[in-house]
């Protein structure tokens, strides 16, 4: 996954990878091979980018691509439809452009001060307000954005503004041809656990119709929108299977073995993208350690 990472550490973490001797796959790949059976030979490497922002797609893919990194971006399909935007883009949008110094937001019962001085305070501000509004049901979620914004005085646009744009279908159709695999995150960023299963269930079926209909070929992998362990359920596992995908990814934070993916393929494990190239070749190391204890 990836996350403000600069085009400097995507390059150097590549040219690691590919000096290790690493093979890059597609997350329908590394599906397919876990499921056929075959044991994995060597190391492989999945890249996949969430959300579907205009700029992962003009920054990003176009040097996944160059390394032949075989990368997925996994797109909200209203977001794409520029329908929508993400309600945690919304927060992190009020947080930023908020102009106080400090504010008191009301997360359920509690009241909580949060100082807005310096980027630090930002970042944790945002992250402590879209944790709690991740537990939100709909209605409640946009309550509370319409309370961030009224607290923070920011007038929050219907659509996505300059800075949280969406890849468009017609970009994401230009990089499909060029080889990006394209998945569905949803047609909305609501972790599964805030709505109800009906309506899980019609949007895992909506978007699925929306990326069929704009797309040539789909993954056929799913990306449960924020992806911990508190965001989905087995339900939700069975309901991505019922709407026709054949496989999950979640940020559950662990290397992704063919025997797990094997024994649950709606529960694959994700690593967040590291920070340093050192972090990164840490985790190469982990790879190389556990390759020489254990079976793949
Ligand atoms: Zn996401």
């Amino acid at each position: 996954m990836f996350n403000g990472v600069s085009e400097a550490l995507l390059k150097q973490c590549l040219e690691y990878a590919r000096q290790r001797g690493y093979e890059f796959v597609s997350i329908d790949e590394l599906v397919r091979r876990a499921l056929s059976g075959v044991e994995a030979r060597h190391p492989m490497l999945c890249l996949t980018l969430d959300d579907g922002y205009a700029d992962q797609v003009t920054r990003l893919v176009p040097m996944l691509l160059e390394y032949e990194a075989k990368p997925t971006l996994f797109v909200i399909s209203d977001f794409a439809d520029d329908q929508d935007w993400p309600w945690d883009a919304q927060l992190a949008y009020a947080v930023k452009a908020c102009e106080a110094s400090s504010v008191t937001l009301a997360l359920g019962e509690r009241h909580r001060v949060f100082d807005l001085n310096g980027k630090p305070d930002r970042i944790f501000c945002r992250r402590t307000i879209v944790q709690y509004a991740k537990t939100l049901d709909s209605a409640h979620l946009s309550d509370f954005i319409l309370h961030v914004a009224a607290t923070c005085q920011v007038t929050i646009p219907e659509r996505a503004p300059e800075g949280y744009r969406p890849a468009t279908w017609s970009m994401l159709r230009e990089w499909e041809d060029k080889g990006l695999k394209i998945g569905s995150h949803n047609r909305s960023h609501n972790v599964l656990t805030a709505l109800d299963p009906e309506r899980v269930g019609a949007e895992l079926k909506y978007s699925w119709e929306r990326l069929s209909s704009e797309l040539a070929a789909p993954s056929k992998t799913f990306c449960y929108p924020s992806g911990t362990a508190r965001d989905f359920s087995k339900t939700h596992e069975s309901l991505v299977r019922s709407a026709g995908y054949e496989a999950g990814v979640t940020t559950l934070s662990r290397i992704a073995y063919f025997r797990d993916i094997r024994r649950n393929p709606y529960r694959i494990s994700r690593i967040g993208f590291p920070d340093t190239v050192a972090q990164f070749a840490r985790y190469a190391s982990w790879v190389e350690a556990l390759r020489s204890k254990l079976p793949f």
